[in-house]
């Protein structure tokens, strides 16, 4: 494909360039031909040939309208792959993707200025996939499998951990794209679960605890949770009491099984 025009940084556009990080990728992705797969961000095609040589059926969302023609063109006859021109962040998801009875597979080498909010669509989307392999600037994948009481755990650990097994797959260094980031890069594996890591109460509940407990890392855990506004500085009092946490703790501190415990209490004051 044409490598004519100066990538955009505005579009995330680091396009991977070694043979080797491709061919580790699209192993980790264990594609074949029963599968569906979702590229978010197909580029210039630099994992594009491989699933389309493995996958039953492609489906490519590309941003960059050139990027986009190219790659109908390039696949203009191969009815197996199709090329949406279009913003991640707004297509329509469940539409686009329809049934696909084992679940799609998502392949990406994301955006970097745009990964949290990709990985909260997916996050919402999570019952249509079977398994995401993402490529991810290093702090927010290393924040992603972080343990309890890591200075890397926050939001999305807790919120992607409760529905999502996410592994570490493989390290990328600057030189593996061009042009090369300022950072180095992880690629990270997704396998949805059928059922919650913990049971939360309201999910909604859940992710303003969750958001709530980080929105001000300095501050303890009940003065975070009284500036979340979700229940009254009395209630909250006791509702760390009741779960046997202490107030005085950091967010970062607390595991996903007492966030989920914060939630089902404060579900309950709300219902
Ligand atoms: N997959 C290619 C590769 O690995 O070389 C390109 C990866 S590059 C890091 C990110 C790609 O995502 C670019 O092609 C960029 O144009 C595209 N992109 C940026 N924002 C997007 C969005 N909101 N929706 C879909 N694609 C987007």
């Amino acid at each position: 494909m044409s490598a004519a025009r100066r990538p955009l940084k505005s579009l995330g556009q680091n396009f991977l360039v070694d043979g080797n990080i491709i061919d580790r990728i699209i192993r980790c992705a264990d594609i074949g031909p029963a599968d569906s797969v979702l590229e978010i961000g197909p580029g210039r095609g630099a994992l594009t040939g491989r699933l389309a040589q493995r996958a039953g059926r492609l489906l490519l969302v590309e941003y960059d309208h050139a990027l986009a023609a190219a790659l109908k063109e390039q696949y203009r006859d191969e009815p197996r792959v199709t090329v949406v021109d279009g913003d991640i962040l707004a297509v329509d998801l469940a539409a686009l993707l329809g049934d696909a009875p084992a679940g799609w597979k998502v392949v990406a080498n994301l955006p970097y200025n745009i990964s949290s909010p990709v990985l909260f669509r997916l996050l919402d989307c999570r019952t249509l996939f079977s398994r995401l392999v993402l490529m991810l600037q290093r702090e927010v994948g290393e924040r992603l499998v972080a343990s309890a009481g890591c200075a890397d755990y926050g939001v999305t650990t807790a919120l992607l951990g409760l529905w999502f097994d996410m592994r570490r797959e493989i390290s990328v260094p600057p030189g593996c794209f061009h042009p090369r980031p300022k950072v180095d890069s992880v690629v990270v594996s997704f396998v949805p679960l059928a059922e919650p890591r913990v049971e939360v109460g309201s999910e909604e509940t859940f992710r303003r605890v969750v958001k709530g407990a980080f929105a001000m890392r300095r501050k303890t855990l009940a003065n975070c949770l009284k500036g979340a506004g979700l229940a009254s500085a009395d209630e909250i009092g006791a509702i760390l009491d009741a779960c046997g946490i202490d107030g005085q703790r950091r967010g970062e501190t607390l595991s996903l099984e007492e966030f989920a415990a914060l939630s089902r209490r404060l579900t309950g004051l709300q219902t």
